[in-house]
């Protein structure tokens, strides 16, 4: 058995990248909102059917944006997962709003939309649910919450690209939504993500935000004579050279994505004589959700398990992760947000999961190894079994 390194990661390049990114140099045409831009644009429009996508620099600035666009105000109330990535709550922590932690569902990992409703207060102007691996949150349920409470969606939506939610794209469903294309993603521009702004009466202030709070996007249009200092706003568009590389793999999307699929489904059925045996959790992918292979993750019965399964597979040269620390026990989010609730299923989950290695062009027998190495591990030690 071969015991070259198993990347956890490598980014897959559709070959198209190098041609468009010459094309985009050829036509001198390097800033921001030019022809690939507007391919992308278009492209994501059309697959989202979203009111109005928006490439920016990554999904960090996407979010930082939907925080200018909902006026928010120091003081304010976010209620969002704990386990999520710090960008989540950080976008909304720099207008100086508050996030809420609460717990997240057991099957999902998602934000537990039973327990938003107890922490909603007369601070509360937005959720912010945020779809893991790319499987859907409960958004029927989200919507009716802030629709009751008069408060806006914006779907951290980084991993979701070419995922649906009972056929609607994930990004596409709240107010807003922001995607991520960074190289450890589906769809990858090294650094990139885009906005997808759904709630059509905020896409002209989108505009403006994200060009220096300029209306040069109108002028572009060539709907005004000049373009002025309008709004607060930065510059969150990206370059050419960013948007032609992107381009290369939108035109490939759908193909990356089902070599995703294949790959995580052969995980899915090998690893499921194990979870039968109780020595793990398989993902759990709902019925009316239709997940992007973003991640492929395992979840053991208790946190010394899990260790156990980190140190052999790193033994065995196979580049496995852990996932995310908390926020709501982060030296960030002790300072800036509060927990609504004890976050109990959101720290239980977090020491029990690992991430397996998924990317396009991994080989079966290189999955093969890393079941071999978990069913080892996990049945010949007296593994502790699953209890739910
Ligand atoms: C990757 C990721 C981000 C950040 O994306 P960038 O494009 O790197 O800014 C934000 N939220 C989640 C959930 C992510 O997975």
């Amino acid at each position: 058995m071969s015991t070259n390194k198993i990347a956890f990661n490598l980014p897959y390049l559709t070959g198209n990248e190098l041609t468009y990114l010459i094309e985009a140099n050829s036509h001198r045409g390097l800033s921001g909102d030019g022809q690939f831009t507007k391919k992308c644009h278009a492209w994501l429009e059309q697959q989202t059917k979203s009111a109005k996508a928006l490439l920016t620099h990554s999904c960090t600035a996407a979010l930082e944006m939907s925080a200018i666009l909902l006026n928010l105000k120091p003081g304010d109330e976010v209620i969002m997962p704990s386990y999520t990535f710090s960008s989540t709550a950080n976008a909304f922590v720099l207008r100086g709003a508050i996030p809420v932690f609460v717990d997240i569902r057991e099957d999902t990992l998602n934000l537990d939309e039973c327990l938003i409703e107890q922490a909603i207060t007369e601070r509360t102007k937005a959720i912010v649910p945020m779809h893991y691996a790319g499987v859907s949150c409960e958004m029927d349920r989200i919507l009716d919450i802030a629709k009751t409470h008069q408060l806006k969606v914006v779907e951290d939506a980084a991993q979701g690209v070419m995922a649906f939610y009972k056929d609607r794209a994930l990004g596409s469903i709240g107010d807003m939504g922001a995607y991520s294309f960074h190289a450890t993603k589906n769809i990858i521009s090294g650094e990139g993500g885009c906005l997808l702004v759904n709630d059509e009466s905020y896409a002209l202030s989108a505009e403006v935000i994200r060009e220096k709070g300029t209306n040069r996007s109108q002028f572009l249009r060539g709907e005004i004579d000049k373009y002025t200092w309008q709004e607060m706003g930065s510059s969150y568009l990206p370059s050419e050279l960013i948007a032609a590389f992107l381009w290369a793999q939108l035109e490939s999307a759908e193909e990356i994505t089902k070599e995703r699929l294949h790959r995580w489904d052969y995980y899915y059925s090998q690893l499921q004589p194990l979870e039968l045996a109780g020595y793990l959790r398989r993902p759990i992918v709902p019925e009316h959700c239709r997940h992007n292979a973003h991640m492929f993750y395992i979840i053991l019965p208790d946190a010394l398990t899990c260790q156990h399964v980190n140190e052999a597979l790193k033994k065995n040269n196979i580049s496995a992760m852990t996932h995310y620390v908390p926020l709501h026990s982060s030296p960030a989010g002790l300072k800036y947000g509060r927990s609504d609730g004890d976050l109990t299923v959101t720290d239980s989950m977090s020491s029990r999961l690992v991430r397996l290695p998924l990317w396009v062009g991994i080989t079966e027998q290189e999955q093969d190894r890393v079941v071999t190495i978990l069913r080892e591990t996990l049945t010949v030690e007296e593994a502790p079994l699953v209890t739910k």
